[in-house]
């Protein structure tokens, strides 16, 4: 048996451990989890009102859920074992840690409370274990940054009403935060022009459907006919609709300095003109891409880890975000996972290696108990119970708490 140890179940670390499954009939995959429950990006990075694009995480539990397969979950690599001792007990290991850091923009007033980083307020709405509230309250105005996927799933959580996100795994808490702000303005600025933004088209054609919100576009500000610029150009001329909140466009703005004293009031920007624009705002949100973080000795360098043809080091490989940076839809991940996988084929060899054995006992010894995939079935099956009329799931948000329900095997209401 070739034993495979994948650090990180999210989008990457799932799909490979499928294609492993395919093309190494021989193996036995066992993948490493920080937190009690799978999925990464799936669950705490995704849109929780685009749950089309979380119906993959069946697909993901159907893998974990295999003969050949083993999820331990609540297994810190770093702090309940090291990337070397892995290394040592499986055949080969995969890095497949995505890209959790919010990169900075560097420039003043960033710690300012207010400003906050997208991977932090995503995996807050998203409901990430004991991630805290944005520390503000009466939000009128909130500032995105980025013209980016991200940027815009951001723009659409804040504008849309309690209506709007019924279906929704908001988590109650996160619900009633949003419902709190006496939201009115929602501007989403670009660096460069429209015609450069990375938006998908269909994500900001959303954004024209939207009940409690309406994009603002300034027609001067479009040149070209691409699919973004046309669907812009239709909020443009659209006519002139009575909403609770405005989402206005702005490009060829670079952000300068968040203004304040404890908290924000502004965003100051530079225009391509050098003139100086500020909005004020009590919430901004950067999104403007996230950095792969060290893995014990594995350090990522400009935000993820060097390789060559996913190959880090002797035995060990690199997929998804932590090896490309942030980068591509969930899909990308599938065709990546099939080059990985093939080159992990050339290189594995079969070395008597104990592999999740080993790492049970190790784990034993240290007095760290692993959640199981059993384990995330019981979570899973108190989340879905815990769900109102309105929203598919409830989340648990703490990790305690998800470790008793994935241990007790009684669901336990939130
Ligand atoms: P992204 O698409 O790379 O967008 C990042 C944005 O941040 C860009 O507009 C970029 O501007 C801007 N930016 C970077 N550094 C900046 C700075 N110093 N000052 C001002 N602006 C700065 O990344 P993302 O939005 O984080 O998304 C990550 C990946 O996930 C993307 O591939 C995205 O498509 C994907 N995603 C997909 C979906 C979906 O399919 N529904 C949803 C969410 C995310 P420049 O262009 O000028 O660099």
């Amino acid at each position: 048996m070739k034993h495979i140890a994948i650090i990180g179940s999210g989008p990457a670390g799932c799909y490979l451990a499928d294609q492993l499954l395919r093309v190494i009939p021989d193996s036995s995959i066992d993948i490493v989890e920080q937190l009690p429950v799978p999925f990464g990006l799936i669950r705490y990075g995704v849109a929780p009102d685009h749950q089309s694009t979380t119906a993959v995480a069946r697909l993901f539990d159907r893998t974990l859920g295999r003969d050949r397969v083993s999820f331990f979950g609540n297994v810190h690599v770093g702090r309940d074992v090291k990337l070397d001792e892995l290394l040592e007990l499986y055949d080969a290991v995969v890095l497949a840690t995505g890209a959790p850091k919010d990169r900075k923009l560097g420039i003043a007033g960033e710690d300012l409370a207010g400003v906050i980083g997208s991977g932090a307020f995503v995996g807050w709405y998203n409901g990430y274990p004991q991630r805290p509230e944005p520390p503000v309250s009466n939000v009128r105005s909130a500032v995105v940054i980025g013209n980016g996927n991200v940027a815009s799933d951001v723009a659409r959580i804040l504008a849309k009403g309690p209506e709007e996100l019924a279906g929704s795994d908001l988590p109650r808490q996160v619900r009633a935060w949003l419902s709190a702000q006496p939201l009115e303005t929602i501007h989403l600025v670009g660096r460069r022009g429209a015609a450069d933004a990375k938006f998908t088209d269909h994500e900001i054609e959303e954004l024209g459907t939207l009940q409690r919100a309406r994009p603002i576009v300034d027609p001067d500000d479009l040149t070209g006919d691409s699919p973004l610029v046309n669907t812009l150009r239709t909020f443009a001329h659209a006519p002139h609709r009575d909403t609770p909140v405005t989402i206005h466009f702005h490009f060829n703005l670079t952000p300068a300095e968040f203004l304040g004293d404890a908290s924000l009031r502004a965003v100051r920007f530079r225009s391509s003109d050098g003139k100086t624009v500020e909005i004020p705002a009590q919430l901004a949100i950067t999104c403007i891409g996230y950095e792969a973080v060290a893995c014990c000795s594995a350090s990522p360098v400009n935000g993820c880890f060097a390789h060559e043809e996913a190959k880090v080091g002797d035995r060990l490989f690199v997929v998804g975000w932590a090896k490309r940076g942030p980068s591509g839809t969930i899909p990308t991940n599938r065709a990546e996972a099939q080059q990985v996988a093939q080159k992990i084929v050339q290189e594995i060899q079969d070395a008597n290696r104990p592999g999740g054995t080993g790492l049970r006992e190790l784990l034993e010894r240290r007095g760290v108990g692993p959640i199981d995939y059993a384990g995330w079935r019981r979570i899973d099956d108190a989340e879905l119970a815990a769900a109102c009329a309105e929203h598919c799931r409830e989340k648990l948000l703490n990790t305690d708490e998800m470790l008793e329900t994935a241990r007790a095997g009684h669901p336990k209401p939130v």
